[in-house]
C-alpha cells in the first residue's frame, strides 16, 4: 500500500517534534535470560532516555533496577510468569499480559538450563542449571472472563499502571480485541508475524500468524464500530522498521508502536538466528561470559535510530498535511493500494477491506482510563492496615466475605510491596480473617508478613502469585462435611506462586500449584494437572489426585499420600519426574514439618491422624522428584527445599 498523493503538505516545523513521537515507541518483549544483561539494560536505558518504554519480557527484572535508569517501564506477565511478584508489579508504569507472540502464536517458550545462571535463576525464582518452560497458555485463562479476572488482579496490585494485553495479528483478532476492551484493559497490542527473535522457529515465522497490517485494521474497525475504541489505546508491533511503517500503522489505527528486531540490530545483532543456542556471536542472546564480552552495543545507538525513525515519520506527516500522529490515527482513507503491472499476482490482490476508514464516536483513545465500576474490596482493608504498612505495627481484623469480592488482598499486598519491596513485613504483621465464600483470586500476590485465614470456601485462583504471605482455608466449625472429601478451593490455586505457604483443609480443583516456584503447601486432594511445570517449593497432597500430575515439572518436590496405591498406578506424568519413597532425612523432616503446620493452621483431622501414626503412615507417601532437580541437588548446585523451611 502507499499514501494517496492528493494531500496538501505543510511545513515540517508545524508537525509535532520527534521528541514527542518517540514517547509512543516501546521496545518489544525480550526477556532477561534469553538476552544478556548488557543488552537488556541498554534497551531500558535507551527507552528511559527517550521517554518511551522498554519491556521486561517473560523473565522478571532484578530489583536493583527498579529505582534507576535501567528500570523497564513495561513489566510483562506471560504464561510462565517468571519473577512476577507484587514488588515487580508495583514497579511498573505498564503491566502487559502477553496472550501470544506474533512470530509464534500458540507456542510457549523454553529457556535451556545452560542459560539459567545464578542471577537469572534468582530473578526468575528458579534453580541455576534447570531449564524453564513457559507453557503455551496461561493456565488461569480459558475465557475472556478469566482474562478480565487477571486484569482485575493486576490492576488491584498496581492501580497506577496502565494495563495492556498483547494479541496476535490473525483473523478474528478484532472480536478478541473487543472482548479485551470490555475486560477493562487500557491498551491492546496487535503483534504481527514478521518480527520475532531468532529463537522463534522458522516454521512458525513463515506459516503462523499474519502481518500486522491485517490484524491492526481489523481491530481498529471492530473497536470503532462497537463504540469501544475510545476506551483503549492500540499499539502495533511485528517488524516496525521505518517512519513509513509508523505512519501507515497510525492510519490503520495504531497510536503506539513497538520495535524489537531493529533496536537489536543497532546493538550489533547480525541475524545469525542462534538466539536459543547460547552462542550468539555478538553477546546479545547469550549468557556465556566470553561471548558477552563481545557486546559493543550502546543505548545511544537505539536512541539515535529511534529518533531517525521519528524524524522520518515527521517528514511524511508534513507531506500529508498532518500535524501529529494523533491526526493520522484511523485515517485509512489516506492510503491506497499500490499500482502493479497488469496480470501480476500483486495486481489481483484485493486489500480494499483493509483500507476501510472506520467511523464512530471515537477513532482513537478518548483519554480516560478504562476502569471497572466494581468497587475494590481492598480499599477497606488498606485503610484498616495503614499503620501496619507504614510503621510495621501488627493489625488483626475479621471481616465477612462474599463471592462477589474478587482479588481480595491483591491491593493490600501491592501497598505493602510499594513500601517494603519484596522483603515485605515481619511474619504475621497483618492478619486478616474472613468468614464466608470468597470470590476469585482470594489472597493473590500476597506479600511477606500477611496472613489470610478463611473460614469457608473460595473460588478459582486462591493464592495466585503468592510471594511470601500465608493462606489458610478451612471449613466453618459447624460444617458437617468431611473436608478431605469436599472441594474447598476451586481451580488454579497457587498458580505461579513464588514464596510463602498455604494450607487447605479440603480438596482443590484442577491445575493446583501449576508453575509453583517457591511456595510450600498442604492440601487434602487435587484435580487434574496438579503441580504442572512446577519449578520450586514443595506440595503435600493428603488425598486423591487427578491425572497428569507433575507434567513438565522441573523443580521442587511433591509428596502424595497414597495408601491405596492409586497415584502410583498411573496418575503421575513421568516424562520429567520419577516416583520414590520418602526415606531421606530432609524429605522426612520437610514432610513432617509441613503436615504439622497444616494442623496448626487448619486443625485438619486427617493430618492429625497421620501425625499420630507417623512411622506407619510415612510408608504410604510417594515422593515426586523431577529429574532435572535431582541432578542439581546431587551435584550440590541447589539446596533441598527443607533448607528454606528451617
Ligand atoms: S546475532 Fe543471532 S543469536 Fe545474536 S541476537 Fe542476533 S539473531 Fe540472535
Amino acid at each position: 500500500m502507499e499514501f494517496k498523493g492528493e494531500a496538501q503538505s505543510i511545513p515540517i516545523e508545524e508537525v509535532e517534534p520527534a521528541s514527542e513521537i518517540v514517547k509512543r515507541f516501546s521496545t518489544g518483549a525480550m526477556s532477561f535470560g534469553s538476552i544478556s544483561q548488557e543488552a537488556h539494560e541498554s534497551l531500558a536505558i535507551a527507552m528511559n532516555k527517550l521517554g518511551g518504554r522498554s519491556n521486561t519480557g517473560e523473565g522478571g527484572e532484578d530489583e536493583q533496577r527498579f529505582k534507576d535508569n535501567r528500570r523497564s517501564a513495561i513489566k510483562q506477565i506471560a504464561s510462565g510468569r517468571f519473577g512476577v511478584t507484587a514488588s515487580y508489579l508495583v514497579n511498573a508504569d505498564e503491566l502487559q499480559i502477553k496472550m501470544a507472540q506474533g512470530a509464534k502464536p500458540g507456542e510457549g517458550g523454553h529457556l535451556p538450563g545452560k542459560k539459567v545462571d545464578e542471577r537469572i535463576a534468582s530473578v526468575r525464582h528458579s534453580v541455576p542449571g534447570v531449564g524453564l518452560i513457559s507453557p503455551p497458555p496461561h493456565h488461569d485463562i480459558y475465557s475472556i472472563e478469566d482474562l478480565a479476572q487477571l486484569i482485575s488482579d493486576l490492576k488491584s496490585v498496581n492501580p497506577k499502571a496502565r494495563l495492556s494485553v498483547k494479541l496476535v495479528s490473525e483473523v478474528g483478532v478484532g472480536t478478541v480485541a473487543a472482548g479485551v476492551a470490555k475486560a477493562y484493559a487500557d491498551l491492546i497490542v496487535v503483534s504481527g508475524a514478521s518480527g520475532g527473535t531468532g529463537a522463534a522457529p522458522l516454521s512458525s515465522i513463515r506459516h503462523a500468524g499474519v502481518p500486522w497490517e491485517l490484524g491492526l485494521s481489523e481491530a481498529q474497525q471492530i473497536l470503532v464500530k462497537n463504540g469501544l475504541r475510545g476506551r483503549v489505546r492500540l499499539q502495533v508491533d511485528g517488524k516496525m522498521l521505518t517512519g513509513r511503517d509508523v505512519v501507515i500503522a497510525a492510519m490503520l489505527g495504531a497510536e503506539e508502536f513497538g520495535f524489537s528486531t531493529a533496536p537489536l540490530i543497532t546493538l550489533g545483532c547480525v541475524m545469525m538466528r542462534k538466539c536459543h543456542l547460547n552462542t550468539c556471536p555478538v553477546g546479545i542472546a547469550t549468557q556465556d561470559p566470553i561471548l558477552r564480552e563481545k557486546f559493543t552495543g550502546k543505548p545511544e545507538h537505539i536512541v539515535r535510530y529511534l529518533f531517525a525513525v521519528a524524524e522520518h515519520a515527521r517528514q511524511l506527516l508534513a507531506e500529508l498535511g498532518l500535524k501529529s500522529i494523533d491526526q493520522a490515527v484511523g485515517r485509512a482513507d489516506l492510503l491506497q493500494k499500490r499500482k502493479y503491472e497488469s496480470g501480476t499476482k500483486a495486481e489481483k490482490l484485493d486489500i480494499s477491506s483493509l483500507l476501510i476508514q472506520a467511523k464512530g464516536d471515537h477513532v482513537r483513545w478518548a483519554g480516560e482510563p478504562n476502569l471497572s465500576p466494581e468497587p475494590l474490596f481492598d480499599t477497606e482493608l488498606i485503610s484498616h492496615c495503614r499503620e501496619s504498612i507504614d510503621q510495621g505495627t501488627p493489625t488483626e481484623i475479621r471481616l465477612p466475605i462474599k463471592n462477589v469480592h474478587r482479588s481480595v488482598g491483591a491491593g493490600l499486598s501491592g501497598e505493602v510491596a510499594r513500601k517494603h519491596g519484596s522483603a515485605g513485613l515481619p511474619d504475621d504483621t497483618i492478619r486478616c480473617s474472613f468468614d464466608g465464600s470468597a470470590g476469585q483470586s482470594f489472597g493473590s500476590f500476597l506479600s511477606k508478613g500477611m496472613t489470610f485465614v478463611l473460614e469457608g470456601e473460595a473460588n478459582d485462583g486462591v493464592g495466585k502469585g503468592i510471594c511470601g504471605g500465608r493462606i489458610a482455608v478451612h471449613p466453618p466449625k459447624q460444617s458437617l462435611l468431611a473436608p478431605q472429601e469436599s472441594v474447598i478451593i476451586v481451580n488454579t490455586a497457587l498458580y505461579v506462586a513464588t514464596a510463602g505457604e498455604a494450607f487447605f483443609n479440603g480438596q482443590a480443583g484442577e491445575r493446583f500449584a501449576v508453575r509453583n516456584s517457591g511456595a510450600f503447601t498442604v492440601v487434602e486432594g487435587v484435580g487434574d494437572h496438579a503441580c504442572e511445570y512446577m519449578t520450586g517449593g514443595a506440595a503435600v497432597i493428603l488425598g486423591e489426585t487427578g491425572r497428569n500430575f507433575g507434567a513438565g515439572m522441573s523443580g521442587g518436590i511433591a509428596y502424595v499420600y497414597d495408601p491405596e496405591g492409586t497415584f502410583r498406578s498411573g496418575r503421575c506424568n513421568l516424562e520429567m519426574a520419577q516416583l520414590g519413597a520418602v526415606d531421606q532425612t530432609e524429605d522426612v523432616q520437610l514432610l513432617h514439618s509441613l503436615i504439622s503446620r497444616h494442623v496448626e493452621w487448619t486443625g485438619s483431622p486427617v493430618a492429625r491422624r497421620i501425625l499420630d501414626a507417623w512411622i506407619e503412615e510415612l510408608a504410604h507417601f510417594v515422593k515426586v522428584m523431577p529429574d532435572d532437580f535431582r541432578r542439581v541437588l546431587e551435584s550440590g548446585e541447589a539446596q533441598h527445599p527443607m533448607e528454606a523451611v528451617r
